[in-house]
């Protein structure tokens, strides 16, 4: 973490009128050291297994924080559940989800990058930014046997 990204942070808890605390500090640096896709409760357990005592409430609001300041990008992948990554250690990319097991892929493709820009200057529209997020299913969930037979109680006799 750089002195730039502390006063950075410093002064994004300011406008919340939020001080910075060692905990709201033990967060940021949690997710700068990060490069995966976690939901707030991944991020309580990483501080509780750094001992660090933080409610989830506190977690949730510097999460916020982080992202209104451009720290961290916050995704919905459509099932209820927020997940958050490091937005200052990576380039910009787009995600793959897996609707069965929640793994996020992720690719960056200059063809399409390229092609959104261009379809946004050809409709005379300033574009700020994107999000692609493809739903399906990833290699090793296309492999298994299909939902009903693995949940479906032990009818054999
Ligand atoms: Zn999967
Ligand atoms: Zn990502």
């Amino acid at each position: 973490m750089t002195t730039k990204h502390l006063r950075q942070f410093k002064d994004a808890l300011k406008q919340d009128s939020l001080r910075m605390t060692s905990q709201r500090l033990a967060i940021l640096d949690d997710v700068l050291g990060s490069e995966e896709h976690r939901e707030c409760d991944d991020i309580y357990l990483s501080l509780r297994q750094k001992k660090v005592p933080v409610s989830r409430a506190t977690i949730y609001r510097t999460l916020d924080i982080l992202e209104k300041a451009g720290f961290v990008r916050k995704m919905d992948i459509g099932d209820g559940r927020f997940r958050y990554e490091n937005k200052l250690a990576q380039t910009h990319h787009d995600h793959m989800i897996c609707l069965k097991c929640g793994k996020i892929i992720e690719f960056m493709d200059r063809e399409i990058e390229r092609r959104q820009d261009q379809i946004a200057s050809d409709n005379g529209f300033h574009l700020v930014k994107h999000s692609h997020q493809l739903y399906g299913l990833c290699g090793a969930c296309q492999d298994l046997p299909a939902a009903e037979d693995q949940s479906a109680p032990a009818s054999k006799a």
